[in-house]
């Protein structure tokens, strides 16, 4: 524990305050979770009179956010702090009890004190969620058999009333879900049950609040657990029908793996960041739509241009920024031109897809390694093969194209200056034929020499409209 808990802990000790770390951090430090920079208290002291006790203690900065609520929030530079990361900074959050019953003047008898922590955690989503910890102590404070439900992995709404405490706060269905798949714990069946039935109740939820839940379970170890329970539990059909759909959709007649089955496989075979989970969770979002059956034969054709389509119209319903849209909407373009890959594959068709997926490349090429979901051993062995052969050219011709660039070897000007022409149109056409020719590696892109001969022979045989007459 930083000490400067320790340190704001005696304070309020010596001004006769309560003080407790409650949440996640009690939650995480009893599971031996590592434990986020962020902490939460408790205190029976007001906002005032918290931003006065810790006055003293040198604060980074004190942010008085969300204190109609009673939240204080303090920065503090993190000693731990490396070179390497040397605005590592320890952010608490302090509030005031969340209790009606609060009277500033009767503080005293432990009794009170003790209910008003007691209804603090009452108001707290999941029992797991709902213990506080004594900081000078380490003495845990558990009225909902916090520490039992952690011993048995259990994710237990605060309460006898499952039903009401999600028409509270509807968004903690999602946060149900989301500590599964993080604490890769089962939600409770009375628990289970109250999400199934307030499910619908999700729609009265900013799309903001779903999104960041929906990337902490794509982030968790067990993302594919959480996008199940989110679609049994029947909470995905108000965000994201389409994931929905994928289910009973079968890549051959009587294969057993639908499409659902095979993303979930391909999300939890993709390393945990934002923009490979999502790709693997959006890469065949389309084939529902396109699904055809030709006398037995299935197909799915363009399923990658539709689904980037898709994509984006998924990512923008819940609120991401625009290049993250961009950039999982050309993953699922591509991904099909990827998975093709054969050994017979020139330079310049490496090269050419690499100049395409532009920024996206890693993610594209992990894609389309995690993709291979076949139980087949022989399959899986030949298309991991041609996945790791793709990978390794790519990494040499980036090499190449580190050392030089792949462009023109003439630019506009030179262009210009070398055939005395006027700017126009024809520059345009004839970079662009000299830029393919180094892209198939049929010109070096420092040969200006040959690039001239080359561009001198197209002038004359451009057609006399597009290009333009000499200077003189
Ligand atoms: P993490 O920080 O790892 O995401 P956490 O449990 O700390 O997990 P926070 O969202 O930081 O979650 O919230 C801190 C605590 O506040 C929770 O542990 C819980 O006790 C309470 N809490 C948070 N959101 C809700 C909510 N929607 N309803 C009830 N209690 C909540
Ligand atoms: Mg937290």
């Amino acid at each position: 524990m930083p000490d400067i808990i320790l340190e704001i802990a005696q304070r309020f000790h010596a001004a006769k305050y309560s003080i407790h770390i409650v949440g996640g951090t009690v939650r995480d430090s009893l599971l031996g979770r590592t434990v986020t920079p962020d902490t939460d208290l408790t205190t029976d002291a007001t906002p005032d009179i918290i931003k006065d006790i810790i006055a003293p203690t040198h604060p980074r900065a004190v942010s008085s956010v969300g204190e109609r609520f009673g939240t204080v929030q303090i920065h503090y530079d993190d000693p731990t702090a490396s070179e390497s990361d040397p605005d590592k900074t320890i952010i608490l959050e302090i509030t005031t009890f969340r209790s009606e019953q609060y009277l500033s003047d009767s503080r005293k008898p432990d009794v009170v004190f003790g209910n008003n922590l007691e209804e603090d955690l009452l108001r707290r989503d999941f029992t797991i969620n709902a213990m506080a910890m004594d900081p000078l102590t380490g003495s845990i404070i558990d009225p909902f058999g916090g520490k039992i439900d952690l011993e048995a992995k259990i994710i237990r709404a605060v309460g006898n009333a499952p039903k009401e405490r999600f028409a509270e706060d509807p968004l903690r269905m999602l946060r149900a879900v989301r500590f599964a798949a993080q604490l890769g714990f089962t939600i409770e069946s009375s628990t289970a049950k109250a999400i199934q039935s307030e499910a619908h109740t999700l729609q009265k939820i900013s799309w903001e609040r779903i999104r960041d839940e929906m990337c902490k379970i794509l982030l968790s170890p067990r993302p594919a657990i959480g996008l199940r329970l989110a679609a049994e539990l029947g909470l995905a059909q108000y965000f994201m029908p389409e994931m929905i759909y994928l289910q009973g959709v079968h890549q051959r007649p009587g294969h057993s793996k639908d499409v659902f089955e095979h993303t979930m496989r391909v999300v939890q075979n993709s390393p945990a960041t934002l923009t490979s989970r999502w790709a693997a969770l959006l890469h065949d979002i389309a084939k529902p739509r396109t699904y055809s059956n030709e006398n037995g034969q299935v197909h799915f054709f363009g399923h990658e241009d539709i689904g980037a389509i898709m994509a984006k119209d998924i990512l923008r319903r819940l609120h991401f920024d625009k290049p993250f849209i961009e950039k999982i909407s050309k993953i699922v373009k591509m991904h099909m031109r990827v998975n093709a890959y054969i050994p017979d594959w020139t330079d310049g068709a490496v090269r050419r897809m690499m100049l395409d997926a532009g920024e996206a490349l890693p993610e594209l090429l992990t894609l389309s390694r995690a993709d291979i979901t076949s139980y087949r051993q022989d399959k899986i062995l030949r298309a991991s093969a041609l996945s790791a052969e793709l990978d390794e050219r790519c990494r040499k011709l980036r090499e190449e194209s580190e050392r030089v660039p792949i462009k023109s070897p003439l630019d506009g000007n030179e262009l210009m200056q070398i055939f005395s022409r006027q700017p126009g149109p024809w520059i345009k056409e004839i970079k662009e034929h000299l830029l393919s020719l180094v892209i198939d590696g049929a010109l070096a892109p420092d040969d200006k020499e040959e690039a001239q001969r080359i561009a001198d022979e197209l002038l004359h045989n451009l057609p006399q409209s597009k290009s333009t007459p000499n200077v003189n």
